[in-house]
């Protein structure tokens, strides 16, 4: 069994865009302030010269207003040094950081450093200059005050796991929620404000800095139910909620924040609020999809939790094709075969296409008998092996099948899959610290090219699906890519679509059937940071194929939708691309609830505003 590994979840990060588009990326972001955002001329002129303090400039907090915060939080403020100033002290101390970060829980559970390194010409990561690692609403409130009283740049980060660098900042003061991480099974959850005929469902509260491994041991493994949260384990609750966020299963279930039944959150006054659909609705509304770091801090949230499926099955198998015209061929009639018997709420995860010739299949099922899951693949092995030798298994199909309450087991998984997880292996680690072998790589990589498209469902029609095909196989002659089912809501259940209609993410993935992911990505690399540069002039080439790949599959899917999380540091159309229509709804909520913008992140809502550092309201 291979459930997250790159064959079910592949790596997906890439290097550097020119400097001419770096440009245009700027003057965008001006044009865009220019043009207005809604704010009247007074606050303008007003705001003009806003601009947050650095260390050593004049209004940055002396030593005694910081120990004044540190006591109001009970010691919890850290003073923080970026692991890798080792790298001008030896290069053997270098080294022993660089070997920390093939350990995703490692790098986790240090508020210094990222999962993502970085992404060239686009950010690199750097250490706050202070944190307070929170372990209630009112240390958040506190930091929140002292950030917004002394002008200071305020970042929050849980899991890390930002590919677009906005859960760090230098010169920052940083909300880290790791600590605060409890987890509490609901049998019958109602929401504070709710009608007296609300009827109670089961659900889950969890602490803002919990990551998906340890809510699914608590939730699938001890309470057999099951959590619509995120494919990789070390990502964090909080993050992935606000981004909409996708599991293997969401074709079923729907996004994570479509599970979303309330939450607690700090918002820019220092007030703390318990927002569901009753309460502050706008508020909850868009931290379901609004993106992270952008609307408040929150601090606990309480998700939905669904029957369990009995059974989960995982089909492995890679395909080369003979010649182009049988790889065609082969595009032609897996699309085809999918769209007559895997598009649906069973079906989750990834094909991935390469070189022109090759196919690889990784895919998941939920709610099918191991039966049903061959009888769904069935008429396409009979179609290849009618073919003779047009076509040869790189890697033989296969299928495992996993009971769904062991799915996120760790005794389970090592005495029956040993080869499918790595573990923390810092001495004293908890055991449930373990990740999805497939899914190290992703620790500590830096990005070179990182692209996504929602493709429309209506494009699996006899007629417009001749088009998609030459689309996939012209896209897979440039570079590598990958359809996630998973991440396109097409074909779900209608209840699940209305519920992820109900959240702030581009309507545009409740029509997709699969998020294309184009990227490429580098091991872990610093510039600056001498033996460990990144090789930009290699990579050049890497991000020119994901670019003319994404060319080639955005020819049948113009103006194609982007997943806010999973998208391109220099998308020009962000607004849109991630939210669609949503976008001006959110920015009303913004100003409602962050008029000044103490939150700021890179393509959050209402970050045209703002100097792309965040440090400088633009007139
Ligand atoms: C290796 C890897 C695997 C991934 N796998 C998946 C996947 O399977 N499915 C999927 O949908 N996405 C996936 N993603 C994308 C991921 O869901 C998003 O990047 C998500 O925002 C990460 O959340 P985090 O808490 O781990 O990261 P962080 O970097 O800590 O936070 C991400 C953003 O949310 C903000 N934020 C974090 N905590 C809070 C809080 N408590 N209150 C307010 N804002 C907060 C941060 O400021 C930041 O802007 C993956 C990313 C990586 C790097």
């Amino acid at each position: 069994m291979h459930l997250h590994s790159p064959e079910w979840q592949t790596s997906h990060c890439g290097k550097g865009r020119s400097e001419v588009k770096r440009r245009e990326f700027l003057g965008c972001m001006a044009a865009l302030t220019l043009s207005g955002g809604g704010r009247d001329a007074g606050a303008a002129i007003r705001d003009q010269a806003f601009r947050r303090v650095r260390p050593g400039e004049s209004g940055w907090p002396s030593e005694v207003q910081w120990q004044r915060l540190g006591k109001q939080v009970n010691g919890r403020l850290l003073r923080l040094r970026s692991p890798f100033d080792a790298c001008s002290a030896s290069e053997s101390a270098c080294g022993e950081v660089f070997a920390r970060l093939a350990n995703p829980y490692e790098i986790g559970d240090d508020p210094a450093l990222t999962q993502t390194l970085g992404w060239a010409n686009a950010w690199t990561t750097a250490a706050s200059e202070w944190a307070v690692a929170v372990e209630t609403p009112a240390d958040v409130a506190a930091a929140i005050d002292f950030a917004r009283t002394h002008r200071l740049r305020l970042v929050v980060k849980g899991g890390g796991h930002s590919y677009q660098g906005t859960s760090c900042s230098k010169d920052s003061l940083l909300v880290w929620t790791r600590r605060m991480n409890a987890i509490r099974l609901h049998d019958a959850f109602v929401a504070d404000g709710a009608p007296a005929s609300t009827q109670p469902e089961h659900a889950v509260s969890v602490g803002a800095g919990a990551v998906w491994m340890h809510v699914y041991r608590a939730v699938t493994v001890e309470g057999g139910r099951y959590v619509q949260g995120g494919g990789c384990g070390t990502v964090g609750v909080a993050g992935l909620v606000q981004s909409g966020g996708f599991g293997s299963f969401s074709k079923g279930f729907g996004t994570a924040a479509a599970g979303l039944l309330e939450a607690e959150v700090v918002t820019a006054d220092g007030t703390i609020r318990v927002v569901n659909a009753h309460r502050d609705p706008e508020l909850f509304w868009a931290l379901k999809g609004g993106g992270g770091g952008s609307f408040g801090v929150v601090t606990r949230l309480t998700l939905r939790t669904r029957e369990l499926p009995e059974t989960i099955c995982a089909v492995f198998g890679k395909i080369r094709a003979r010649s182009d015209g049988d790889y065609r061929a082969l595009v032609a009639r897996f699309m085809e075969h999918y769209r007559d018997h895997l598009f649906n709420p069973h079906w989750g995860e990834q094909v991935v296409f390469y070189d022109g010739s090759v196919m690889r299949l990784s895919m998941v099922s939920q709610g099918l008998t191991r039966e049903a899951a061959e009888a769904a693949w069935q008429p396409f092995l009979d179609w290849l092996a009618a073919r003779g030798d047009a076509y040869q298994w790189e890697r033989a199909f296969s299928m495992l099948e996993v009971p769904a309450r062991r799915l996120w087991d760790v005794d389970f998984l090592k005495q029956n899959a040993p080869q499918v997880i790595a573990t923390d292996s810092r001495p004293g680690a908890p055991p449930e610290n373990f990740y999805w072998a497939g899914d190290g790589g992703q620790a500590g990589q830096f990005l070179l090219a990182y692209r996504s498209a929602w493709m429309p469902a209506a494009l699996l029609a006899d007629g417009p699906r001749d088009a998609l095909v030459d689309a996939l196989v012209a896209a897979s002659r440039r570079w590598q890519f990958a359809l996630h089912f998973n991440k396109g809501l097409g074909g779900a259940p209608a209840e699940d679509i209305a519920r992820s209609r109900d959240t702030a993410t581009n309507p545009a993935v409740l029509d997709a059937f699969a998020l294309a992911i184009v990227a490429a990505d580098h091991d872990p690399a610093l510039p600056g940071v001498p033996g460990h540069e990144p090789d930009f002039d290699a990579a050049r080439k890497e991000v020119d194929g994901v670019d003319r790949a994404m060319h080639s599959l955005l020819a049948v899917a113009p103006r194609a939708g982007s997943y806010v999380s999973e998208s391109d540091f220099f998308e020009r159309d962000w607004q849109r691309s991630f939210w669609g229509g949503n976008y001006e709804r959110l920015l009303a909520v913004k100003r409602r609830y962050d008029p000044d913008g103490l939150f700021f992140v890179h393509h959050g809502v209402g970050s045209e505003a703002w100097s792309p550092d965040g440090f400088t309201r633009l007139a």
